[in-house]
């Protein structure tokens, strides 16, 4: 039995990991009885197809302080972490992989950054054991990153983290989104900071991970400066583009217009002619696209999370 609240969440979402779950509840109860306030750890099975969940079911029947949510399928890592946000209790909540990579005795300093003040605490695998064909589109998805987002740390995408519980609650992760959790902090105004952490090899298993997902990966990030930037204000963005796309249209009919007139006859510039009338047409259709955007915007009402500290 797990009392209501609990200081320590620790969310593990997990997918074909059989070999390591015993080790890592082990270190990870080792680690946490120590601390004040009391932990819960649960694992979220993302639909596994070895046996993953008879071995996480052995655990929970031996051991207290352990929640297991098995999916029905396999959804991936973003979506695995949302439900276990959604079901976790503590006040600050913990994310580590299922593989033993992330080493639970980092857990203390990573505890240690969040009561200097920080809202989340990203690990930082200064000397990262896995191949260069990982570490090289890691490293310029970092540097890309930080360049269009305005963040400054080295490690985004590393799995273990430390959040206040106010954060996930404000985070939008579906698909592969998670990799996205710091840059959507950092946006809301939550301070987010990093620690170096030991990173161990992958001793069991493989990466569930190939280089392919940095290509999707590029997609996830326009969606999350556009959910960032541009989500109170759509019309700014679409505005702005349908502007620039009715203004060059208009430009273009105008001349094409005085051709008319001046010669009688569009001289041969029909090309042109199509160019303009379809820039209007686009420009016309960007502009209500903004104002449809800022309708669905002003539905949901504006929320008091922005506030961080209230003295009355
Ligand atoms: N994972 C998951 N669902 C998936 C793929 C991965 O829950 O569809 C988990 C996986 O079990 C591990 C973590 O996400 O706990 C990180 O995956 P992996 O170690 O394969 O990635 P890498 O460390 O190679 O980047
Ligand atoms: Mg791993």
């Amino acid at each position: 039995m797990i009392e209501d609240a609990c200081r320590i969440s620790v969310v593990i979402p997990l997918f074909n990991e059989e070999e390591g779950l015993a080790e890592l509840h082990r270190r990870l109860v080792d680690v946490l009885s120590p601390m004040e306030g009391g932990f819960e750890i649960i694992f979220v099975d993302d639909g596994s197809t070895d046996n993953s969940f008879e071995v996480l079911r052995g655990i929970h029947q031996k051991t207290p302080n352990v929640r297991v949510l098995r999916l029905r399928r396999n959804v991936g890592k973003a979506a695995a972490l949302s439900v276990g946000f959604r079901n976790s209790r503590g006040d600050i909540i913990l994310t580590l992989d299922a593989d033993l990579q992330d080493v639970p005795e980092e857990i203390p300093r990573l505890l240690a950054k969040i009561d200097e003040g920080y809202d989340l605490v990203s690990g930082w695998k200064v000397h990262r054991q896995d191949s260069w064909l990982k570490t090289a589109p890691s490293w310029l998805f970092n540097r890309v990153t930080n360049f269009l987002s305005g963040t400054h740390l080295h490690d985004i995408n590393c799995g273990f983290k430390a959040y206040r519980k106010e954060v996930i609650r404000e985070i939008c992760l579906y698909g592969e989104l998670h990799r996205y959790i710091p840059v959507q902090a950092a946006w809301r105004g939550y301070r987010v900071g990093e620690v170096e952490v030991v990173h161990a090899s992958r001793r069991y298993g493989r990466s569930k991970y190939g280089p392919h997902r940095f290509y999707r990966g590029f997609f996830d990030l326009l969606t999350v400066l556009f959910l960032t930037r541009y989500f109170r204000r759509p019309l700014h963005f679409f505005g702005m583009l349908g502007s620039i796309f009715l203004t060059g249209g208009l430009a273009i009919n105008l001349y094409i217009t005085y051709l008319r007139f001046r010669h009688g006859h569009i001289m041969e510039r029909y090309p042109l002619l199509f160019l303009g009338v379809l820039l209007m047409v686009v420009g016309i259709q960007l502009v209500t696209t903004g104002f449809l955007g800022e309708m669905i915007t002003s539905m949901h009402n504006e929320s008091d999370d922005i506030i961080r500290e209230r003295l009355e």
